[in-house]
């Protein structure tokens, strides 16, 4: 279909909303993004780039914008909790052969997409306070202070608690996996390598990489905990808490964790993925159709491979309807895949003792006789590129 006089409304300017409309505008059509933000770049921290979001990044012409502002990944490293001695590492170099990995500041990769959604002709609107968006069924957008504003198609790209998933698939309640994340950055004093180092801890990690130069590092501790946190990226906690939670983590990891000096605490949430991604003229992308737990840095990536699939899809089909099945086909199984890997992820880091010891012996084993399985057992997330 030539998507050349379409008018698209994207609800969002995360991720998965400017890959979206500037795949969109690529292909020709008029396109206007809605945010609600006061300013579209500064939430979030470290994001890990793996090359099946890098290959949608590739494709739109962006790789080398992200490759000066990040850090090329070089390994993942399991480490135990007390002295951070090394258990596993999975060496990145000798299997990304020709594959890039990458850590980002969420911020720098938002300002690449929008620089590139602008130059391209995508209008990006802030919308004050009075203009919320509602998003319903219709490809119509009904703004807070009594506008609206109409499209061919309206793509919800409003992220973990849309309103545009509500509108397609009805209220469906999260439930609380019974852990919590905090995340920071803290300056990298250490001066610690291009590396994912993950310290493994009884009902608790810590995952630390550098960002941008090299010069800050970026921050995720997750733990088990029965009580309830919201579920947002902004709610602040004291850094006592954090440093408390994660007491007897050793090595690098706990001047780490002593240079916290702001930090942001997360409840997480298992939501099921969207039953239906688009309507008639309505589709859902990114966090919106699949919100997605940390625990294989996928979310952003899985944004990215949406972006792409939906542009290609609607240019693919005869018209929008026939485009978004085309889209909701080819994406959902992958993302519940994914989203179900993340979920059962978490307790590998967590192990207990007596459980602890043996399963790192077993981690050392295979890093040691069969490092490539190691990594490849990843190949299915990894190596897959919507672009090809
Ligand atoms: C601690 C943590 C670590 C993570 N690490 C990784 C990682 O390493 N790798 C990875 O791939 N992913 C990671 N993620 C997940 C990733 O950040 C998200 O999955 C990704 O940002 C989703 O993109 P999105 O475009 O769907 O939503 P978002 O990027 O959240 O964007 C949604 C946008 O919609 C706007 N919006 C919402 N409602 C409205 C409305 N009604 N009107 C207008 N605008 C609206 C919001 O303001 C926002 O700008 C992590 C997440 C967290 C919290």
């Amino acid at each position: 279909m030539e998507l050349k006089g379409l008018k698209i409304i994207v609800i969002g300017a995360g991720i998965g909303g400017l890959t979206a409309a500037l795949a969109l505008r690529r292909q020709g059509a008029s396109v206007t993004v809605l945010e609600q933000a006061e300013a579209i770049s500064e939430v979030g921290a470290g994001l890990q780039i793996t090359p099946n979001g890098v290959a949608v990044l590739q494709a739109l012409g962006l790789a080398d914008d992200l490759a000066w502002c990040s850090q090329r990944a070089r390994a993942v490293v399991l480490r135990g909790h007390r002295r951070g001695t090394e258990v596993l590492r999975l060496d990145l170099d000798e299997y990304a052969a020709g594959l890039r990995y990458y850590f980002v500041h969420r911020s720098d990769l938002i300002g690449i997409l929008a620089g590139a959604a602008r130059r391209e002709g995508v209008q990006v609107r802030l919308l004050q306070k009075a203009e919320r968006v509602e998003p319903g069924p219709q490809p119509v957008v009904h703004l807070g202070n009594g506008a609206q504003c109409g499209g061919d198609l309206v793509v919800g790209a409003d992220g973990l608690h849309s309103k545009a998933r509500v509108a397609l698939n009805g209220e469906r309640n999260p439930a609380f996996t019974g852990q919590v994340a905090w995340r920071a950055t803290v300056p990298n004093h250490l001066n610690l390598p291009p590396e994912a180092q993950v310290f493994m801890g009884p009902g608790r990690h810590l995952v630390a990489y550098p960002l941008r130069d090299g010069s800050l590092m970026n921050l995720v501790a997750v733990q088990e905990r029965r009580a309830w946190a919201e579920e947002g990226w902004n709610f602040k906690d004291d850094p006592a808490n954090l440093r408390a939670a994660f007491a007897g983590f050793g090595g690098s990891a706990a001047a780490l964790l002593e240079a916290v000096e702001e930090v942001l605490l997360w409840g997480l949430f298992r939501h099921p993925v969207a039953a239906s991604w688009h309507g008639e003229n309505t589709a859902i992308l990114g966090d919106a159709a699949h919100p997605t737990l940390p625990f294989m840095a996928q979310g952003a990536n899985l944004a990215l491979e949406d972006a792409w699939v939906l542009a290609r899809s609607l240019q693919e089909s005869a018209g929008v309807k026939a485009g978004l099945a085309l889209y909701q086909s080819r994406r959902r199984d992958r993302a519940e895949k994914v989203v179900q890997a993340a979920s059962s992820n978490a307790w590998k880091y967590h192990l207990r003792a007596p459980l602890s010891w043996p399963a790192h012996q077993v981690l050392k084993l295979g890093g040691r006789f069969a490092p490539d399985r190691m990594v490849s057992q990843f190949d299915w997330i990894y190596r897959h590129d919507v672009t090809a």
